[in-house]
C-alpha cells in the first residue's frame, strides 16, 4: 500500500471487507452504470468550459456514448434512460457559465484536475487524489470546488453528511500542504449538477472545513489506515443492501 485516495477511504468505511475484496483481492466491485457515464462526459463538459477551450456541440453526446460503450458487458443498458440524459446534460450545459458567474463574480481559474499526492503525517503513505477545479478570487480567497451529478438535488443530510464532505476537508488539507497555503484563505464547494430539476440546474454551495471537521476527517482517515495495515476487515452488514445495495451480497464471496 504505498497510498490511500478517497475514493478507497469511502469504500472502508461502507465496509471494510467490501474494501478487502475491491482493494486487495482485486474482485470488480462497482464498475459504473448510465449515472456514473453521464457524470464523467458533464465532468468532461465542466472541465473544457472552465479552461475556455472550445467544445464541438456534440462533444457531450459523443462522450456519454463513449462512456456507455465502455461499460461492463453484462450491465444491460437502460436505453430510455441514456436518451433522457442526452436532453437532462443539453439542458444544463448552457447554465454551466453563468452559474459559476453568479456565485464567484470575479475570479481566476487556478487549475482544473489538479493532482495531489501528498505525504501522510506519521505514516509512510501518501494521500491520492484530483481536485476537480481551485480558482482564486480578488479578496485573497482560494477555492477548491468538486462537481457533483444528481438527479434533482441534495437534501439538507446529504450536504453536510460527513463522508460526503470529508472529500473537501481532505482535498483543503492536503491542497493547503502541497501549496504551502494558509488553510484560512481557502474555502471549499459543491457544484451539483442536477439531471431532473426544473430550476437551476446548476448549483453552487459553500461546505466549511474548518481545523475540528479536519481533525475529525484525519481521525477517520488514520483509522482506516491502521485497519487496512493490520488487515482487519470487519464486515459492516448495515451497508449489504443500503443505497444500491452491495453486488457481494449473498454471493460466493460473502455469504
Ligand atoms: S455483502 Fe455486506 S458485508 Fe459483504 S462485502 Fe458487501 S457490504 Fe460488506
Amino acid at each position: 500500500m504505498s497510498h490511500i485516495s478517497f475514493s478507497e477511504l469511502k469504500d472502508w468505511v461502507h465496509c471494510a471487507f467490501y474494501h478487502k475484496l475491491t482493494r486487495v483481492e482485486k474482485i470488480d466491485g462497482f464498475t459504473g452504470n448510465e449515472y456514473t457515464a453521464f457524470g464523467s462526459a458533464i465532468h468532461s463538459v465542466c472541465e473544457k468550459k472552465l479552461l475556455q477551450e472550445d467544445i464541438e456541440t456534440d462533444f457531450f453526446v459523443k462522450e456519454l456514448k463513449k462512456n456507455i460503450s465502455e461499460l461492463d458487458e453484462e450491465h444491460e443498458i437502460n436505453k430510455k434512460l441514456v436518451l433522457d440524459m442526452v436532453d437532462q446534460g443539453k439542458r444544463i450545459i448552457p447554465e454551466i457559465e453563468d452559474a459559476l458567474n453568479d456565485y464567484f463574480e470575479e475570479f481566476e481559474v487556478m487549475a482544473v484536475e489538479m493532482p495531489l499526492y501528498e505525504p501522510i503525517d506519521n505514516e509512510e503513505l501518501q494521500f491520492k487524489g484530483f481536485i476537480d477545479a481551485v480558482v482564486a478570487t480578488p479578496d485573497g480567497k482560494v477555492h477548491i470546488f468538486d462537481w457533483k451529478t444528481c438527479s434533482w438535488g441534495w437534501n439538507a443530510k446529504k450536504r453536510s453528511e460527513p463522508m460526503v464532505t470529508y472529500q473537501l476537508t481532505l482535498y483543503k488539507h492536503y491542497f493547503c500542504q502541497k501549496m504551502n497555503i494558509d488553510p484560512k484563505n481557502v474555502e471549499t464547494h459543491f457544484a451539483l449538477l442536477k439531471r431532473t430539476a426544473v430550476k437551476d440546474p446548476v448549483e453552487f454551495f459553500r461546505v466549511t472545513s474548518g481545523p475540528k471537521k479536519t481533525e475529525n476527517a484525519l481521525k477517520v482517515l488514520n483509522k482506516a489506515i491502521y485497519n487496512i495495515k493490520n488487515e482487519r476487515y470487519i464486515k459492516n452488514r448495515l451497508s449489504c443492501t443500503s443505497g444500491y445495495g452491495c453486488k457481494f451480497y449473498k454471493t460466493e464471496h460473502c455469504s
